[in-house]
């Protein structure tokens, strides 16, 4: 197996998930965003691909079709790929809104920003050595990028994420080099800030993707279920209708795959309709609690949006990032996820057990 697109997914309803996983104790400390590493050194580079191929084993195991590498070599999504850039001074820090949502303190744009070098492609090339299964490696979006930053030198949200967007282009023509199969761009902002989403965040997401064979995704979501997050979705009303504002951007972009929350969340299921033609990555499992779902909520959840995706269209997934959760929950809701669209396969008529039917195409 070499190269982008040596690996294809031909199992109905393939599983997958967003993005990170709880790290192991022992290399970070658990429950937390943006924990300090526990190794240093030498140590550090083994113990992050010790907890990878412990994230690559536990998805295959609980029968994930579409593998990540669980962020394990990440401290976070956003910053993580920030930090290797040229331009961002992060001992000067400001603190700001993100999100529009809660402050936090962030580094600075301090010159023309680039990129030094690769950021996650040894790292990819690493997932890709572990598993025969599509492997799915997510960046952050531009416009999240620009959220998460102080910026005093272009001064214009819309010229530094052009920056991104090409810095993040040339990132993701090595991983799919490097035999990434999905490459998922993470805008949580589409969320938060319509006028600009409309205006340049869809042109600067497919900037970003430009020229990419790989398939590519981008994830909208409300957050992992920290208290913040919390406390601004119960703002939002009986009705999440926030997608509605990006979907029919995105249906009309060349972007192939939509992920989104669906499980115990306020999102009308029917939003799926406004991405009619793209694939679509459904959340059906709940990323802000631990309570373990049931196979058969999994399988409602899907159920109800096979009204408005053709099956051979839908991918389902978690709702968010699972860091925050305790380990031994993250992974059983893993298996609570694959049980669950098990159970529709077998509706469908087309089951062929955990795993199967996925593999080198
Ligand atoms: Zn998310």
């Amino acid at each position: 197996m070499s190269g982008a697109g040596s690996t294809a997914v031909n199992t109905l309803l393939p599983t997958s998930i967003v993005g990170s996983l709880p790290k192991p104790a022992w290399l970070a400390k658990p429950e937390v965003l943006w924990s300090p590493w526990e190794l240093q050194g030498d140590a550090l580079v083994e113990g992050r691909q010790d907890a990878l191929r412990a994230a690559v084993h536990e998805q295959q195991r609980r029968g994930i079709d579409i593998v990540s590498d669980g962020e394990q070599t990440r401290q976070h999504f956003v910053t993580t790929f920030i930090e290797h850039l040229d331009g961002v001074d992060f001992e000067k820090r400001e603190t700001v809104r993100i999100r529009d949502r809660y402050d936090a303190s962030v580094p600075t744009v301090v010159g023309a920003v680039s990129r030094r070098q690769p950021v996650f492609v040894a790292d990819a090339a690493f997932l890709r050595q572990q598993t025969d299964r599509p492997i799915k490696w997510a960046l952050p979006g531009p416009m999240t990028m620009i959220d998460t930053l102080s910026d005093h030198h272009y001064r214009s949200r819309e010229k530094l994420a052009w920056e991104f967007a090409t810095i993040l282009n040339q990132e993701a023509r090595e991983l799919e080099a490097a035999g990434v199969d999905i490459i998922q761009f993470d805008e949580p902002a589409f969320n938060v800030f319509f006028d600009e989403t409309k205006d340049w965040g869809i042109a600067a997401l497919e900037r970003a993707a430009e020229g990419l064979r790989a398939e590519t995704a981008v994830h909208i979501c409300y957050g992992y279920g920290i208290k913040a997050n919390n406390d601004w979705k119960a703002t939002l009303g009986a009705e999440w209708r926030q997608y509605e504002e990006s979907f029919p951007l995105l249906q009309q972009s060349s972007i192939d795959i939509v992920s989104l929350e669906s499980h115990n969340s306020h999102v009308p299921i029917d939003v799926i309709e406004l991405i009619r033609g793209k694939k679509v990555m459904l959340g059906a499992i709940d990323v802000a609690r631990e309570q373990i779902e049931t196979p058969e909520e999994v399988a409602d959840t899907l159920r109800r949006a096979l009204g408005f995706v053709d099956a051979d269209l839908l991918i389902p997934s978690s709702n968010c990032g699972m860091a925050p959760l305790p380990r031994g929950v993250a992974f059983d809701k893993l298996s609570a996820l694959s049980a669950g669209a098990r159970i529709v396969r077998q509706e469908l008529g087309v089951d062929v057990g955990v795993g199967a039917g996925v593999g080198v195409g």
